[in-house]
């Protein structure tokens, strides 16, 4: 089964809104082994709507619509399905009673425009929102089928659970199901990744997929079949090559941010961390705090964003910055050593950078940072270049720098 998503709503195009609908929506259907081949959204424009509705019903089977269910003038999408279906719509007793009983009981006036929530189509039905007063609309006629839903998510992601999936699983029989895994890879960038896998993203079931993200790059293996074990298996066995071929850059998989791994791989080692920032002004120590259970890894952290809080609170010596600056592979490392003697801790972390849009030289340019990482093994210092604003600069120096102790906890005897 073919199928559209039209989300219906000027706020969408002008961005003030996300569509967090569209994508829950594509998620359930793609579970339910649904095809979307296209996701349109318009404004609140009859005749681009219709532009919309027709041309969707062209192309799919089935058209979902998101919004423009309300009271109001702007909200047309129930007239445009009746024009694109060749339906008409008539007023439900039953629906109109229950309007009038909502608002009679908030002491509230029961409009003209009120009741047009309870029109429905001849040729279907309305759709029960028990959250809200617009009922959802289902439109059937010639093979197709068109599904209005209200646009706010609390009223809408039930209607999905609670009738479209349903109503879907009936219609189609079993048309199998789509899975995906997610697998995160830190350290590796995208084009090298593509290149590893190049050969894998030819094939169409599983299909792999790279999406960079900043500072990582997430592979979706996604599988079609008819049940969940074989899509599971098909996945299995893709994830299986790719894990050979990656290694230990796949840090996780699914939804776990990399500081998750992080504080896991500590933990199961009973292993700590300590943290000095400078550059990064703590965002480190806040993304290892973000992970419920980092307390018993995370002993602690300091902000030394001037020199002299680099000098009394983790020890780095005047002089060395003096000599080599504060943005410097030496005071990275004083700062990574110091912190972890201070703390008295398995692994420090040091960070000092230009994380701009000021403050660059010739010599030490914007985006520049030193990260390193001691441990009783020694202690690594990497310099890298980032590009970006000041904020993309300091999440990537965060994100290089829990790589670098993820591979340095995992290089480590235990
Ligand atoms: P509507 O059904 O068009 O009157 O939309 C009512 C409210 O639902 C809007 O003001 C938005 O806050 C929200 N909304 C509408 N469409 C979407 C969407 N596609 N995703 C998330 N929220 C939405
Ligand atoms: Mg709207």
């Amino acid at each position: 089964m073919r199928a559209e998503i039209l989300s219906v709503g000027t706020e969408l195009l002008l961005g003030q809104i996300v569509d967090t609908n569209a994508a829950y929506l594509a998620r359930v259907l793609s579970d339910l082994g649904v095809s979307v081949y296209r996701r349109v959204t318009v404004g609140d424009n009859m005749d681009r709507l219709l532009a919309a509705l027709r041309s969707a019903l062209e192309s799919s089977d089935l058209v979902i619509t998101i919004g423009g269910l309300g009271p109001t003038m702007d909200d047309i999408t129930r007239d445009g399905l009746a024009l694109a279906f060749d339906d008409t719509l008539h007023l439900n007793d039953d629906i109109a009673e229950g309007l009038r009983k909502f608002f009679t009981k908030r002491g509230m006036p029961v409009l003209e425009s009120n009741l047009r929530q309870a029109m429905v189509p001849t040729d279907g039905r309305a759709i029960e929102n028990p959250n809200g007063t617009a009922p959802g609309l289902l439109f059937e006629k010639g093979g197709k089928v068109g599904i209005a839903l209200p646009g706010p998510p609390n009223e809408f992601i039930p209607m999905v659970d609670n009738f479209v999936a349903p109503y879907l699983r009936r219609k189609t029989g079993n048309i199998g199901t789509i899975r995906s895994k997610v697998l995160r890879i830190a350290g590796v960038g995208e084009s090298l990744v593509e290149e590893i896998v190049k050969d894998l993203m030819f094939d169409a079931n599983p299909s792999v997929a790279p999406y960079a993200k900043v500072g990582e790059v997430h592979l979706r293996v996604t599988a079609k079949s008819d049940t969940v074990e074989e899509a599971d298996a098909l996945i299995e066995e893709r994830a299986k090559l790719i894990y050979e071929r990656l290694g230990s850059a796949i840090y996780a998989e699914g939804d776990d941010p990399i500081e998750k791994a992080v504080v896991k791989l500590l933990a199961e080692r009973s292993e700590t961390l300590s943290t000095a920032e400078s550059c990064t002004g703590g965002l480190l120590s806040q993304r290892i705090t973000d992970i419920s259970g980092s307390s018993t890894v995370f002993m602690g952290g300091a902000v030394v964003y001037s020199n002299a809080a680099k000098t009394d609170l983790v020890g780095v010596p005047a002089e060395m910055i003096e000599a080599h600056g504060a943005v410097s592979a030496e005071v990275a490392q004083a700062l990574a050593e110091g912190v972890r003697k201070r703390f008295g801790t398995t692994y420090g972390v040091g960070i000092t950078g230009v994380a701009g849009p000021d403050g660059g030289t010739p010599q030490k340019p914007v985006g520049l940072v030193y990260i390193s990482v001691a441990s009783p093994d020694g202690c690594e210092v990497d310099e890298v270049n980032y590009i970006g604003g000041r904020a993309t600069v300091r999440l990537r120096a965060s994100q290089t720098a829990l790589n670098m102790l993820r591979l340095r906890i995992l290089k480590s005897k235990i």
